[in-house]
């Protein structure tokens, strides 16, 4: 089968590769469409989190059974099905608590063991969710990323009279668009430097703007940061109106210098946020299978799994044009 490999820093190869063999309690799945992370970036552009070379890259998808192993009776062959990519140790206290995305040795699938960039995928079925056969399998791939934009609604406590305001317009700023208007969240606001994500996030019926405002007269009184550069970070905290909340939902490559005295003097509370509760995934499925969000907008891209060397480079380009891009196996 074809697969997308990472092979070190800028370089992502397709090759052909033999196909998985699903065992006992796994799933084999025919990749159907499979989402670029900003996560793979980081992954791209600096190696982190790959823990062995080379490795399948990619942890969204969403697919079709193929073939299950012995003792499966969460899915059956033919099922449409997304799934959970995090790799938890199991046993630490956070596990057993079922707050994976807390667990220290949390990893992905794409990451610590072969990812979704391929034709075909083997998973644990207890990490697949059976996804209703009326929704559209491309529009089914962006159930992982929109679980970490309810995961940023539930922990940036979102309500109806709030003044949003989201640093990015990429696939997790304008996710996190459609959540909040989802949830009639009163004003939404969002900067980015790339005209052509915020003309995005302009249709999705946000205030658009390419720097961020000067007044201190409007400023919103939660921010999601969803950039993860020193810029981007020292902007939200400064646009951020007193006792304030700060969503930071960005990765960050290099560490970051800010002034602490800006969170003080504001009295500013911040909330991190790393991926999602398995409630979000299952919530996100929900809202898709409703036909209740559009998160089609912002899908830019569809292009063959053997494209996926070029989808990187256009993702990595200083224009950023491109938002979500699906590679299609
Ligand atoms: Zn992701
Ligand atoms: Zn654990």
């Amino acid at each position: 089968m074809l697969a997308a490999r990472y092979y070190g820093i800028g370089q992502v190869r397709v090759e052909d590769i033999p196909a998985p063999v699903c065992g006992p309690g796994q799933a084999l799945i025919r990749v159907a469409y499979a989402g670029i992370c900003g996560s793979d970036l980081h992954i791209f552009r600096k190696g982190m989190f790959v823990t062995s070379i080379p490795e399948t890259m990619g942890h969204e998808f969403s697919g079709v059974v193929e073939q299950v192993g012995e003792g499966v009776t969460e899915v059956s062959p033919g099922d449409h099905v997304v799934g959970d990519p995090r790799v938890s140790c199991g046993s630490c206290r956070w596990c057993g608590e079922g707050s994976y995305n807390l667990c220290p040795g949390l990893g992905f699938i794409g990451e610590v063991m072969p990812g979704c960039f391929a034709e075909y995928l083997v998973l644990d079925a207890k990490k697949l969710l059976k996804i209703p056969d009326t929704v559209d399998l491309r529009r089914a791939a962006m159930v992982e990323p929109l679980a970490v934009a309810l995961h940023i609604a539930g922990r940036g406590r979102f309500s109806e009279a709030e003044h949003l305001g989201v640093v990015g317009a990429g696939p997790i700023g304008l996710l996190t668009v459609i959540a909040a208007k989802a949830m009639s969240v009163k004003r939404v606001t969002v900067t980015d430097i790339s005209p052509d994500r915020l003309a995005l996030a302009g249709k999705l019926g946000a205030t658009a703007l390419q720097a961020f405002p000067a007044e201190q007269d409007d400023q919103p009184n939660v921010v999601v940061e969803a950039v993860g550069l020193e810029a981007a970070l020292a902007g939200a905290l400064g646009w951020l109106r007193p006792r304030g909340r700060l969503v930071m939902a960005g990765l960050y490559e290099e560490k970051t210098l800010i002034d602490p005295n800006d969170i003080v003097v504001k009295e500013l509370e911040l909330a991190g946020v790393d991926a999602y509760e398995t409630d979000d995934l299952r919530k996100a499925v929900e809202l898709l299978a409703e036909g209740a969000l559009d998160v089609d907008c912002a899908i830019t891209h569809v292009l063959p799994l053997k494209s996926a060397a070029s989808a990187f480079d256009l993702l990595t380009s200083a224009d950023k044009k491109a938002c979500k891009i699906l590679l299609a196996p």
